[in-house]
């Protein structure tokens, strides 16, 4: 079997985590008797360089014409970089919010997983972490304050700013059905995260989600205020299974998960749309302090690849081999910088990506 995949570099660090993630790729083709056909597509400061814009048409046109699309990470460092003199539609962000919206990428998956083997990088106590955690974060991608009108006025000296937050419920509903299908292949709980004490939005989320809700008797619903689960994510991080929330709380909630985690370094992610189609990035960015020094971990990578094989192309078995690699990398002592802890030995972007490829 042979799959096409577009495949985004990005900025910083991108490249090289990519690299390694193909090395991966590659090596599980060989083993399962897959062959994967990467095009390379430009995105971000690199599109920018060459094209004066973040993302084009025909990037754009790429992505949609393959199986999946695996990427990197996109930016610079906001006070150098040239890029950020550029109006905000014009900055390496602006194509990450377009490709989501081209591709309908409405539903993002962010699996945070707490390694036996990086326990002590988890900022954690012991008795808070326990036998350790597993959670997804499922959080809605297209909508919401992110893609809502905004503007900016001024009256009498005075400067005024306006963002608005806004979703119908077929938004909510199809990231809901996404939510309890995963829910049911894991442990059966929803966690529904909203503000439904203040905002309208919510008020209507937290409606849908329980419509939903009935067509999954085997799955447990509860709803938890953004602010209590803010808390309870550091407090108990055990009683999750799957996080189900709107645009804005998903991306603060998930990065305080990863960092429960205690290394973004190792966090993968998926967005999908309602069909097999996904794009697959670790949940990290482009990191531009360690570009270009084989500092950066491409465990990420490696993991967001392991899902694509699992959410887009079907190759579980392919998938289960590379995640398996990863934890058999990690028990045999070899770290990179970023999880280094004592009595293990440190190793280097392109060396953990060999090791990784080798035990596949
Ligand atoms: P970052 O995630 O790039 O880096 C935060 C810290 O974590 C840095 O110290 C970095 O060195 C470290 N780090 C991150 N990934 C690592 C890895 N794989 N291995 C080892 N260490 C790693 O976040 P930031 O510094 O806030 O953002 C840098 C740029 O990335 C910005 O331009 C931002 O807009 C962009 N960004 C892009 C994406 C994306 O492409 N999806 C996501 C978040 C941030």
């Amino acid at each position: 079997m042979s799959y096409n995949i577009a495949v985004i570099p990005g900025d910083g660090i991108g490249p090289e985590i990519v690299r390694e993630a193909q090395k991966v790729l590659d090596a599980a083709g060989k083993k399962y008797g897959f062959e994967l056909k990467y095009t390379e597509v430009l995105m971000g400061g690199a599109s920018i360089d060459v094209h004066g814009v973040p993302l084009t048409d025909e990037a754009i046109a790429t992505a949609k014409a393959s199986d999946a699309v695996l990427m990197g990470s996109i930016g610079g460092d906001a006070k150098t970089s040239p890029w950020y003199k550029l109006a905000p539609n014009l900055r390496p962000e602006a194509g990450l919010l377009k490709i989501r919206k081209e591709l309908n990428l409405f539903a993002n998956l962010r699996p945070a997983y707490l390694y036996e083997e990086l326990k002590e990088a988890c900022p954690l106590r012991d008795d808070i972490i326990g036998d350790g955690f597993d959670m997804m974060i499922m959080r809605e991608l297209t909508g919401g304050l992110y893609f809502g009108e905004r503007h900016t006025t001024e009256e009498n000296g005075v400067r005024k700013a306006v963002d608005t937050l806004s979703y119908d419920e077929n938004e909510i509903r199809r990231i809901a059905v996404r939510g309890f299908d995963i829910a049911r292949k894991r442990r059966h709980k929803v966690t529904s995260v909203d503000k439904a004490n203040v905002l309208d939005s919510s008020r209507l989320w937290r409606s849908v989600v329980e419509d939903v809700a009935k067509d999954y008797p085997d799955v447990t619903l509860e709803h938890m205020l953004v602010d209590n689960c803010a808390m309870q994510l550091v407090r108990d991080p055990k009683q999750f299974d799957v996080i189900l929330t709107e645009n804005m709380f998903g991306d603060i909630l998930s990065d305080e998960a990863s960092m429960v985690t205690g290394s973004i370094g190792m966090l993968s992610s998926a967005s999908l749309n309602e069909t097999k189609f996904g794009l697959y990035e670790p949940s990290h960015g482009s990191a531009p302090d360690i570009a270009g020094k084989d500092l950066a971990n491409p465990i990420a990578t490696i993991l967001s690849a392991a899902m694509m094989l699992r959410f887009s192309l079907d190759l579980d078995e392919a998938a289960d081999a590379i995640e398996a690699a990863v934890k058999q990398v990690l028990k045999d002592g070899y770290r990179t910088g970023d999880i280094m802890s004592e009595g293990c030995t440190k190793v280097g972007t392109v060396q953990m990506g060999d090791l990784i490829a080798e035990r596949v």
